[in-house]
């Protein structure tokens, strides 16, 4: 099958969330298996280029915006430990310029950008002769791809056949823009900006709503996530426009990038360690705390709690904040959090850590090394998510036996099992309701079973036995493909 993947993002490349690992891992298997896949990424200032061996092809693509024309070129590269080819595109007016989207304000053309980038997908196409039987477009930056396959593309020869397929990564970010420029930009003619149309959207252009409309098939990175967002909780004003694609829309979860995360091989870890040897994983732990500020006069041995996280709403850093005091203060544990984000958040862990000098640690700021560090070191892992389309977090920590302690919500609901003392099944602890209380009990009962035997090794281990390959994904992703080629050609 040929797959092209349209991206804003591409780990290792260019990175901003968990959409960048996707894009990257996902080609990289399906490549594995037999497909021909490829990737296409505006080629942002930050990507370096000579790191990459991205070479200049030194083809023009001519990209028709609304009524005039507009122009990019075409570089090629690979993506790293495969042989996925990665096109960039060049327009150095939307591109060349710090970040990505714009943070924390976005770019305000940011319609323009994604519109003009999503229209070239289709002339990299006819630069490289490559007639894919799949466009897959991420998130709403690329979600226009779809509606120009459907309203310009699909007469022509080369994209007859092609079938698209949209992935909803994060619902909280939508893309609205004024129709005005934004389907000047695209083309799509005003008359077709109707009530109950693709377009419309309480008077906006909705990026998210086209791609969900115009997708052959609609997937999103987690079964429980796809269930949720079809209620207005956590719809953000899309569930309406869910359901009536519910008959084309499924989750499928994450993998994981079992090189990058493997305590038997990880570069960034003190002590490599595989199922069982959980005196090498007690290393890591001995030297994290060493390394922020304990000596070994101090009690080792307590267990240690921690939090990667992006310090935002999402995350549940409110509960975290009503109740961590008082949890230190009663029981015996130690925390660490590697975080950034909001001012407020970050002032409260630098605070905690005053007044728990020995027993609550902290980092802020953005670490990558140090966040594998942090999981392999840690006994429990701290993800108390107000909603959580996938997380790939907690699916670090499985991999790396630290026991996940998680609100049952999105990715996590279909990752993180409670244990049962009775048949030694289970991989966690876990709450539903989005309360400090039902977090507090979560945690005491993760801290009774620290050091209770057989337990506390028999979870660990259910943990790391806990299947969260990439392979199993791009398998369920093909299938998908293969449903969208056959409603695409039943159309
Ligand atoms: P989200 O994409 O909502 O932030 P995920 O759990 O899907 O949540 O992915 C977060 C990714 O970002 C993980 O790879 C995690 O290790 C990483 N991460 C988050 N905060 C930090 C940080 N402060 N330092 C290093 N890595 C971080």
């Amino acid at each position: 099958m040929k797959i092209l993947t349209a991206t804003a993002e591409l780990t290792p490349i260019a990175q901003a969330g968990g959409l960048g690992d996707v894009a990257a891992f996902l080609p990289r298997e399906l490549e594995k298996m037999g497909h021909n896949a490829i990737i296409v990424l505006p080629k942002y200032r930050a990507i370096d280029i000579e790191k990459w061996g991205f070479k200049n092809t030194h083809k023009t693509l001519v990209v028709q915006m609304g009524y005039w024309n507009e122009y990019a070129l075409l570089w090629e590269g690979t993506l790293p430990n495969s042989t996925v080819k990665v096109y960039l595109v060049e327009n150095n007016e939307y591109f060349d310029r710090a970040g990505i989207y714009g943070d924390p304000i976005e770019f305000s053309d940011n319609d323009r950008r994604f519109i003009f980038f999503s229209k070239a997908v289709f002339e990299v196409c006819k630069a490289l002769g490559y007639s894919p039987d799949i466009i897959h477009a991420h998130d709403y930056h690329t979600a226009f791809t779809l509606a120009f396959l459907k309203e310009f593309y699909q007469n022509d020869p080369m994209f007859s056949h092609t079938a698209g397929v949209y992935t909803i990564h994060n619902l909280a970010y939508q893309g609205k823009f004024n129709p005005d420029t934004a389907l000047l930009y695209s083309g799509i003619p005003l008359s077709k900006f109707q009530p109950y149309s693709p377009y419309e959207y309480y008077g906006m252009v909705n990026a998210m709503k086209v791609g969900i409309m115009m997708a052959d098939k609609i997937t999103t990175v987690s079964p429980t996530y796809s269930q949720e967002i079809r209620w207005s909780y956590f719809g953000e004003g899309l569930d309406g426009v869910i359901n009536s694609r519910a008959a084309d829309f499924i989750g499928i979860l994450n993998g994981i990038d079992y090189d990058e995360w493997n305590p038997e091989s990880d570069l960034n870890i003190s002590a490599h360690y595989s199922i069982g040897e959980f005196d090498k994983k007690s290393y890591n732990k001995h030297k994290l705390l060493l390394d922020y500020g304990l000596s070994d006069y101090d009690d080792m041995n307590l267990p240690l709690i921690s939090m990667v996280t992006r310090l935002t709403d999402q995350k549940g850093v409110d509960l975290v904040i009503a109740k961590l005091e008082e949890l230190l203060s009663q029981h015996n544990f130690r925390f660490f959090l590697l975080g950034s984000g909001n001012y407020n958040y970050e002032n409260y862990f630098r605070y905690l850590s005053h007044r728990f000098p020995k027993n609550a640690l902290n980092y802020i700021g953005y670490n990558a090394a140090l966040s594998h560090q942090v999981i392999a070191a840690s006994d429990f892992f701290l993800m108390p998510s107000r909603f959580e389309p996938c997380g790939l977090t907690q699916m670090y920590s499985l991999r790396y036996g630290t026991i996940p302690i998680a609100r049952q919500t999105g990715g996590i609901a279909d990752s993180v099992f409670e244990y049962d003392y009775n048949n030694q099944s289970g991989n966690g602890f876990t709450f539903w309701q989005y309360h400090p209380d039902d977090m507090a009990y979560a945690i005491s009962r993760a801290l009774s079973i620290y050091n209770n035997q057989p337990h506390w090794n028999k979870i660990r281990e259910n943990a790391m036995n806990h299947n969260l390959s990439a392979t199993t994904t791009a398998t369920k992703y093909l299938e998908v493909y293969q449903w969208a080629i056959n409603s695409q050609s039943n159309a």
